[in-house]
């Protein structure tokens, strides 16, 4: 259990039997579930890296480099948190970087919808990627292929490299590429990546779901603005910020030795 003096959590973990310690700024009262980001950037990154360290000590080297984007046109799933906070980040942008951002979510958008990935009559904030598919891996597996061969950029990828990296999202920071780049040009060219013993956006997404501020958990990125703008504005609430990270702290450690949750996937793929 992480104790909480003043405002810095200090919080052991145990992953892939490694042992490490690590401190957290707290926000002692008031806080919403945005908070939440930050904690869990710093559990995802450092878990991340005893990932890789684990594969270093199987003869294995991550090589994901800058300059090499061959996953950010794979369908990149991310929790409703992370989609509000990526709406704030764009509205936030100058004038015309905002606009070229946008403007590339719209076309990402448009092609969900011309490759039928999505419904296009469906209210916006509350579509998902389709399939026809029953059976949640089945459906993931046709949602994921088809993405991909609709050749849709992440909004967020310039010159081959992520123009948001420290705000990226929790996944692109926990997955990492053991294989040389080549394989990364085909979802079946054999990439292999380092375990992920715990998934963050899922945590945090059930989190979200557990506090009652929502009933939706992953989206695909690409609709991040859409889904933010219908429906974010249910997550500014104020909540206290102590047992939000305790909550944050226990659903990490009960995801750690528990497979995705599949209502997440359920969601992302609208197959329920
Ligand atoms: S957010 Fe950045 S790292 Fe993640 S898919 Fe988009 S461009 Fe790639």
């Amino acid at each position: 259990m992480p104790r909480l003096p003043n405002d810095v959590a200090h919080l052991h973990l145990n992953v892939l039997g490694r042992d490490r310690e690590l401190e957290i700024p707290v926000r002692v009262g008031p806080a919403d579930v945005l908070d939440l980001l930050s904690p869990a950037r710093a559990i995802a990154s450092e878990v991340a890296a005893i990932a890789a360290e684990d594969a270093r000590s199987k003869g294995r080297e991550v090589t994901c480099r800058a300059g090499c984007g061959a996953c950010c046109r794979q369908v990149v799933p991310i929790s409703v948190v992370e989609a509000t906070a990526l709406a704030e980040l764009v509205s936030a942008m100058p004038p015309e970087r905002r606009a070229r951002v946008q403007r590339r979510f719209s076309e990402a958008v448009r092609r969900l919808e011309t490759t039928r990935l999505i419904d296009r009559r469906a209210p916006r904030g509350h579509r998902a990627l389709h399939s026809s598919r029953s059976g949640v891996e089945e459906a993931w597996i046709d949602v994921s292929q088809r993405y991909f061969a609709a050749e849709i950029p992440c909004p967020f990828l310039e010159d081959e490299s992520c123009s948001i990296h420290p705000e990226r999202p929790l996944v692109c920071r926990e997955y990492d590429v053991t294989t040389p780049p080549e394989r990364c040009a085909s979802l079946d060219g054999g990439a292999e990546t380092t375990v992920r013993p715990v998934r963050m956006g899922e945590v945090l997404a059930s989190v979200a779901r557990s506090l009652g501020l929502t009933n939706a958990t992953m989206i695909p990125l690409v609709l991040a603005l859409e889904w933010a703008d219908v429906r974010g504005g249910r997550l500014r609430v104020p909540l206290d910020g102590e047992a939000m990270l305790r909550a944050l702290f226990a659903e990490a450690a009960a995801a750690g030795d528990a497979p995705a949750p599949a209502s997440a996937t359920d969601d992302l793929t609208g197959s329920r």
